[in-house]
């Protein structure tokens, strides 16, 4: 089905055959997770070129591809390669190859025409499909439940690193394959930068603390920030987190299929802007989570995409103050054509 969906653009772009090379897209097509091969996909045939530590999983893996067994010298096979299949026009991913790679291509194929294409995958990835949906589950919901239980457990002298260890760990030994990214424990003034590093800084009580983490599970991605404060919550944090909420939620009960990603990310900001704070959310206000933790669609006042049901998003809105820190409270929800199906569960009381 993916596979006919790309050829679809085949047909449109007038290619003869398009070379996939771009990890998560590999993944998308073939089922092959391997770290490195080649698609080189034509109306009737789909090859998988890979090295000699990749032979017996990419037949256990991509059932639906023909190995290519090229060792380590992928060049050398690419013009034979291209012939078998009849190439004359070859697209490929112009986002996903250096141009150290791109003239090295061009040299051992020099006969055939080569296409740039964008997005063309990443176009596909942005609608998931029911089993994808699934797998998303599980990554928020094993987040969620990390968050729960190791919040309550910060204590103030505890270091932001070891707060993020404690949340990877529980993440870890329950499933997830790994991070979906080196988790931000921010505390006090760190918060103002949004994608600080957790150091040696201790906790103190009163600060506001943003954390944001994610899990991998078969590939798949979760994303969720939390800001709390240990002791009691000053008038100025009940403010801002007020004001966030707001625009979270305001933001969560209006986005649509439909709508532009453009106006979507609008929403939070004006709830953000008309409250004395729009200088102070810098950032985008979500973007699509799957394969890639960062991925399409793009919640953003530059984007011109349209936002279409099946997609995945986060809900993200922040504020961050220099010298005091910050606020963000992000959601996982998926796109419908009557709103939004909020994924994450963590609470949101600080
Ligand atoms: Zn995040
Ligand atoms: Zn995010």
């Amino acid at each position: 089905m993916r596979l006919e969906k790309l050829r679809q653009f085949l047909t449109e772009q007038q290619l003869d055959v398009i070379l996939i090379s771009q990890p998560e897209n590999r993944r998308y097509l073939s089922g092959f997770t391997g770290s490195a091969g080649v698609l080189l996909i034509s109306a009737n045939r789909a090859i998988l070129a890979a090295d000699f530590r990749y032979y017996s999983q990419v037949a256990n893996e991509a059932p639906a591809f023909e190995l290519a067994k090229v060792g380590y010298e992928f060049l050398k096979h690419l013009p034979d390669l291209l012939k078998s299949l009849g190439a004359r026009r070859v697209g490929f991913e112009s986002a996903a190859v250096s141009v150290a790679e791109f003239e090295d291509w061009k040299k051992a194929a020099s006969d055939v025409e080569w296409v740039p294409t964008r997005d063309l995958v990443e176009g596909l990835r942005a609608v998931k499909e029911p089993e994808e949906l699934n797998t998303i589950r599980h990554a928020v919901a094993l987040t969620d439940t990390a968050f729960t239980a190791v919040a309550p457990t910060i204590r103030p002298g505890m270091t932001e690193r070891e707060v993020a260890w404690a949340l990877e760990t529980y993440m870890r030994t329950r499933g997830a394959s790994g991070v979906a990214f080196e988790i931000i424990v921010a505390s006090g003034p760190n918060g103002a930068l949004p994608h600080y590093r957790p150091a040696e800084r201790q906790i103190q009580p009163g600060e506001p603390i943003v954390i944001d983490m994610g899990a991998r599970v078969d590939g798949y991605h979760s994303d969720l920030t939390r800001t709390i404060v240990l002791g009691e919550a000053d008038a100025k944090f009940r403010e801002i987190y007020a004001i966030v909420l707001q625009a979270q939620q305001t933001a969560e009960s209006q986005i649509r299929a439909g709508m532009s990603a453009r106006d979507a990310d609008a929403i939070a900001r004006s709830v953000i802007a008309s409250a004395g704070y729009g200088d102070y959310f810098g950032h985008n206000l979500g973007h699509g989570v799957g394969l890639a933790i960062h991925e399409k669609p793009r919640l953003s006042a530059l984007s011109d995409e349209v936002l279409q049901p099946g997609s995945v998003v986060t809900v993200e809105p922040g504020i961050y103050l220099p010298d005091w820190g910050g606020v963000r409270i992000e959601d996982m929800v998926v796109i419908g054509t009557d709103g939004v199906e909020v994924l994450t569960q963590a609470p949101k009381e600080f």
